[in-house]
């Protein structure tokens, strides 16, 4: 009879730094600019199924039609409505920075005001006997000249 053995698994921690860029393209580009420059949040729909998407997409993930263009966008935000949250007491580390997650740390499912869609950002707001789902929340944004035309240009969503 055989016998199993087990093969010692061998581990070793390593934290990689693999810089690259990511092609935004047009439709999450423009979403960016938009951002950056005018400090504005843009979704856009499908005219068929009538799903909306923010950051706008040039295809609906549903039904796979082409989405409305740039000048059927609408406007969303900066004010919405708490969906949903989560707030993290255990730090971990953030894939995208290297860094450990300063904590507690807040996200939280917004409903913008203007369309059905649902953003997911950082809260202002940490203490989970503070945060309600239903509660209103508003957008901050860095100062202009701090922008740099991605989704971090606006700081978190603070409680109103
Ligand atoms: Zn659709």
């Amino acid at each position: 009879m055989q016998q199993k053995t087990t093969d010692e698994l061998i581990t070793q921690e390593m934290l990689l730094k693999i810089p690259y860029r990511w092609a935004a393209g047009e439709y999450v580009g423009e979403f960016l600019r938009e951002l950056r420059h005018s400090g504005r949040i843009y979704a856009n729909k499908c005219p068929k199924c009538g799903r909306f998407r923010c950051p706008p997409a040039p295809v609906c993930s549903r039904c796979h039609t082409r989405m409305e263009e740039r000048e059927k966008w609408v406007e969303v935000g900066p004010r919405g409505t708490l969906l949903a949250f989560f707030v993290a007491e255990q730090s971990f580390l953030v894939p995208t920075t290297g860094d450990m997650l300063e904590i507690p740390f807040s996200v939280g499912v917004i409903w913008p005001d203007g369309a059905p869609v649902a953003l997911w950002h950082k809260l202002e707001e940490t203490n989970p006997d503070k945060i309600k789902v239903g509660m209103r929340v508003e957008a901050v944004f860095k100062p202009e000249e701090q922008r740099q035309a991605n989704i971090f240009d606006i700081l978190y969503f603070k409680t109103v």
